[in-house]
């Protein structure tokens, strides 16, 4: 079986009165990030990680934020996207696991949410999906809760 790895990486500048949608589930937050979409930074290094493991362009190539068909829009239909532009060429994903660095707000109570989204939005199950969160301790911008930011790895394989 052919396997292939991908990875990305994200941060969107933390902005009042913006929602904060972070793996596909919106959280009630005095802030939210600033962004051509909804700016949900933890699918969008979901999305480059897997169209890197395809060795294809960068989700900016796909959905340009000087296309306004892409404002504001909902992040996880770009991921849908995404895994159809995968399956176009063959492939499909495997698993996924991302990790989200954020001061604020505490994410470990809607992590199931956010799973359940990515996997109605990836067709992978729930086990298929991995998702932590974690702080960066007060040590930069988004220590000072000026940024959020995600890390994501992806592997896939041949259909
Ligand atoms: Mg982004």
């Amino acid at each position: 079986m052919s396997f292939r790895i991908g990875h990305g990486y994200d941060i969107h500048r933390t902005a009042p009165g913006r929602p904060l949608v972070l793996g596909g589930v919106r959280f009630a937050c005095d802030f939210g990030l600033d962004g051509h979409s909804d700016a949900d930074c933890l699918t969008h290094a979901i999305c480059d990680a897997l169209l890197g493991a395809a060795a294809l362009p960068d989700i900016g190539h796909f959905f340009p934020n000087t296309d306004p068909a892409w404002k504001d829009v909902d992040s996880q239909v770009l991921l849908r996207h995404v895994v159809a532009a995968l399956r176009e060429r063959g492939w499909q994903p495997v698993n996924i696991d991302a990790s989200l660095i954020a001061e604020r707000p505490k994410i470990a109570p809607r992590l199931a949410e956010m799973k359940a989204a990515l996997a109605a939005s990836t067709g992978l199950p729930v086990t298929a999906i991995g998702v932590k969160a974690t702080t960066n301790e007060g040590a930069d911008d988004i220590g000072r809760g000026l940024a959020i930011a995600a890390h994501a790895v992806a592997l896939i394989a041949r259909l």
